[in-house]
């Protein structure tokens, strides 16, 4: 029986799921398996769109077509939770399953208490994940460092320190993610902070760390984190549809490692980017008014946030004070009003700062508030069903 807190190498017995796989095709196995029993209404993954720089979040209920969200999208930096909790009702109609990098899984965790995503309808199969790369950039980055024509490449992956891309003729090319981060290139800026790579709130956590030995590339590592989670493992292993085998013990060792050397890699970013000599919030917050007189108020960062959700948004021309939501550049309050409904909650998503053309630091300044707000009260978001202690529910505006 599978409990929570074991953990395998698993892979698909399905050979064309394994061989599509980025890593042996549990996560998709687990998915099919899902859909075929009825076990989920739909499943939500993300499938490669026009090309590889193109990830495509994708609601599917045909098991058959599962099989086309295989392989992890590096410049994927879209937000699963949005997609459940705006597009999707918050699964409040249907039960689903969804594969959630850290902060997907987070930001479900912060919907869920705040009664925008119906829990119990909703099954997270983790992925970890060390960092997702702006597209646009990414392309720029192929073309600069490793003199590749970004539409040759057939796959990219991150691993030991390094961008590895494979191009069409199968030749292979390196260069380490230190490199393409100080010459501005690699990972999203909120990603290089992010200290959370393995999705412990998720009900399943797979990823390629801690697989050595003969299963090395063929398989993935899963870690069980919730009863739910166990309870599908357990039924697609006994179906036969899933393949397992015990880790090896240097592997799990390593994994650990791993995490723990990206974790402190994570506080060094944040160290950097957050001036600790800024101290208390309205401080921080006075630090960046330069940047919130740049605003041109076109809702970008509003409608991209998972967090801001309500219907009757006072920052709209019609229906807050005249002073709010009629200036431009908006008064600071503006983003005030922002502030007060998510940031407890933020979970450095990267959302807002990707889609803002004013190019104003969003995801930098929020994170750095949400983490005094950590410190100050106790309080860490996306990681239990704990209430934020400053936010009430629901919002007004719901
Ligand atoms: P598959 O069966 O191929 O399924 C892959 C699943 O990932 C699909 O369901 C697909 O929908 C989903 N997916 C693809 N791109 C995205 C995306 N951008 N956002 C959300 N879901 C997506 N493992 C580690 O151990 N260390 C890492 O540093 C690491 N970084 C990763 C970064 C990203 C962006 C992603 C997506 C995955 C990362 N992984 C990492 C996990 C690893 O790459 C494999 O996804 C995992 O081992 C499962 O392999 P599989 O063969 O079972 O997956
Ligand atoms: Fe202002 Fe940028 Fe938000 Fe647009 S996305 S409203 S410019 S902060």
């Amino acid at each position: 029986m599978v409990q929570i807190g074991d953990m395998y190498y698993a892979w698909g017995s399905d050979d064309e799921i394994a061989a599509n796989g980025e890593c042996g095709g549990a996560v998709t196995t687990i998915l099919k398996f899902l859909l075929e029993e009825g076990i989920v209404d739909a499943v939500l993954a993300v499938k490669k769109g026009s090309d590889l720089y193109d990830a495509v979040p994708t609601l599917i209920t045909n098991p058959d077509e599962i099989i086309e969200t295989t392989g992890s999208l590096h410049c994927g930096t879209l937000n699963m939770a949005k997609v459940v909790g705006t597009y999707l009702n918050g699964a409040k109609d249907m039960k689903i399953a969804v594969t959630t990098k850290p902060c997907d899984a987070m930001t479900l965790v912060e919907l869920i208490k705040r009664e925008e995503v119906d829990g119990d309808n909703v099954l997270m199969v983790g992925v970890n994940c060390g960092g997702t790369m702006p597209p646009v950039k990414a392309r720029q980055m192929i073309e600069k460092f490793y003199e590749t024509d970004p539409d040759e490449v057939l796959k990219e992956e991150i691993a030991k320190g390094k961008l590895i891309i494979e191009t069409k003729d199968h030749e292979e090319q390196e260069i380490s993610i230190d490199e393409l981060e100080d010459a501005g290139y690699g990972r999203r800026t909120n990603c290089r902070r992010c200290e959370i790579n393995i999705p412990r709130m998720a009900d399943l956590a797979l990823g390629n760390w801690g697989v050595i030995g003969p299963l090395a590339g063929k398989a993935t590592f899963v870690e069980v984190f919730s009863e739910k989670g166990a309870d599908v493992l357990g039924k697609a292993i006994e179906s036969g549809a899933l393949n397992t085998q015990e880790p090896i013990p240097k592997g799990v060792e390593i994994r650990a490692n791993i995490d723990k050397i990206m974790a402190k890699l994570a506080g060094k970013w944040q160290a950097k980017d957050f001036d600790e000599s800024r101290g208390e919030i309205f401080t921080t917050i006075a630090q960046y008014m330069d940047e919130f007189d740049k605003c041109i108020k076109c809702f970008g960062c509003r409608e991209s946030c998972p967090i801001c959700y309500c219907e009757n948004c006072c920052l709209e021309a019609d229906k807050g004070p005249d002073w709010l939501s009629k200036d431009l550049p908006p008064s600071p309050l503006f983003h005030m009003e922002r502030l007060i409904h998510m940031v407890e909650s933020c979970t450095n998503c990267g959302q807002c700062e990707e889609v803002c053309p004013a190019e104003i630091p969003l995801a930098k300044i929020w994170h750095e508030i949400n983490l005094k707000l950590q410190e100050t009260y106790g309080f860490t978001r996306g990681m239990d069903d704990k209430k934020p202690p400053l936010s009430y529910f629901p919002m007004p505006g719901k």
